[in-house]
């Protein structure tokens, strides 16, 4: 296994997301016996970052892998968890779920917090983050009188939380006004990354970001979901051609290898397959070589039949509505690949009606700036049209 310092730790690089255990049928309760063998097995093997949060498996998995790790040395392995904002509201003084959990109650963030480190069965949190920072839980994490952040960072001074993050699907301006708002504050972040969303939900502006401020990065769907790892056949045979004893999985991994910012890459594993063939990709470092890269922009291409906007941004300077063209098109390039608006609905839902497509007047003063050349009314036309029939 990889390690990397983390202050004064040993970061396991591989770390375990506790979000997609075996389960007893489709949609069932853990399945105890096959999710135990993964995570010990897992831990034998030098893993030490383990991943969960207040709602993975319905609520299931903070204590079944508390319970798992307990039977170890305390200091042996690291915990992280996520205080759930992102699924909260906080109106007229009070506190509640919203989305699938709304009507449930919730008397404070202390008593969640609380709850969660009795049903880890631990005193402290190695890794807490606040779960999904983006643009409609902002808002909600920011409110001062609510104080989310002022409570944990008492828990922090208390010795309860060891490290504060956040994990973000938001967009990286959005990230930035976070780390602003709370300056000096969270020590990592943990965003989704691989290298098809580095293009797809621009994922390289949020590394970059995070890189150029220090902060390490904690990778989260390093396969999206398992995509990447059956790739279509002709760009399987592309990579395969390439490299033909190597999984689709392996380039997913290696890319990652490549990103000096990266701190720890947490893979979901279901199966004992899974792990094993995980735990021989992070036991030698080996990064994408220049062409490599250059295969995999490819693959990015044809896979997502891209807008291929460069982000130089000299069309917005023409724009009379002033709409962060580049932006919206990284927007329409996430939705036409994904056919479906996916997490890309909290952006949307913060923004406001002179900010998305349907502001465009058509007027073309954009493209003439374009070096691109790309037909940017038509583009942001089709946008307006997916988002009219979603
Ligand atoms: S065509 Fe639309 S996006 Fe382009 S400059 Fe005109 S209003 Fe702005
Ligand atoms: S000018 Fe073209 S390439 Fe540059 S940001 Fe605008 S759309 Fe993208």
């Amino acid at each position: 296994m990889l390690y990397k310092p983390f202050q004064d730790l040993k970061l396991s690089t591989l770390g375990m997301g506790n979000m997609r255990l075996p389960t007893v049928g489709e949609r069932g309760p853990i399945d105890q016996e096959k999710a135990r063998a993964i995570i010990e097995h897992a831990y034998h093997q030098g893993v030490n970052y383990f991943d969960t949060a207040y709602r993975y498996h319905g609520g299931e998995s903070e204590g079944f892998v508390g319970k798992v790790l307990s039977q170890f040395p305390r200091g042996t392995w690291y915990l992280a968890s996520k205080m759930p904002g992102h699924m909260m509201n906080y109106k007229d003084g009070k506190l509640g779920f919203q989305g699938y959990l709304a009507g449930e109650e919730v008397k404070s963030i202390a008593s969640i917090f609380e709850e969660q480190l009795e049903k880890c069965g631990v005193d402290y949190f190695d890794f807490y983050l606040l779960h999904n920072l983006c643009e409609t839980s902002y808002d909600f994490y920011t409110n001062e009188e609510l104080g989310v952040v002022r409570y944990l960072l008492e828990q922090k001074e208390a010795g309860k939380i060891r490290h504060l993050g956040f994990s973000a699907h938001g967009r990286a301006d959005t990230i930035g006004k976070f780390l602003d708002h709370y300056p000096d504050t969270f020590e990592f972040v943990q965003i989704q990354l691989n290298y098809l969303d580095w293009e797809l939900q621009d994922a390289k502006s949020k590394y970059r970001l995070l890189e150029g401020r220090g902060i390490p990065v904690i990778v989260m769907e390093p396969v999206r979901g398992g995509s990447l790892a059956n790739l279509r056949p002709d760009c399987q045979q592309l990579l395969e051609a390439a490299r033909p004893e190597d999984s689709m999985a392996a380039w997913a991994f290696r890319f990652l290898q490549s990103l000096p910012g990266v701190q720890v890459v947490l893979s979901g594993m279901t199966t004992m397959e899974q792990l094993e063939e995980n735990l021989r990709l992070f036991s030698q470092d080996d990064p994408l070589t220049d062409d490599e890269k250059a295969l995999l922009q490819k693959v990015v291409a044809d896979l997502a039949d891209l807008v291929p906007c460069t982000v130089c941004r000299y069309c917005c300077e023409a724009c009379p509505q002033g709409l962060d063209i580049p932006k919206l098109i990284s927007m329409y390039n996430e939705i036409n690949y994904n056919k479906g608006l996916g997490s890309l609905s909290f952006t949307l839902n913060a923004m406001e009606e002179k900010e998305l497509p349907s502001a465009c007047l058509g007027c073309g003063a954009c493209e003439k700036l374009c070096p691109q050349s790309i037909a940017i009314p038509e583009v942001l036309g089709k946008f307006n049209k997916a988002l009219q029939s979603t």
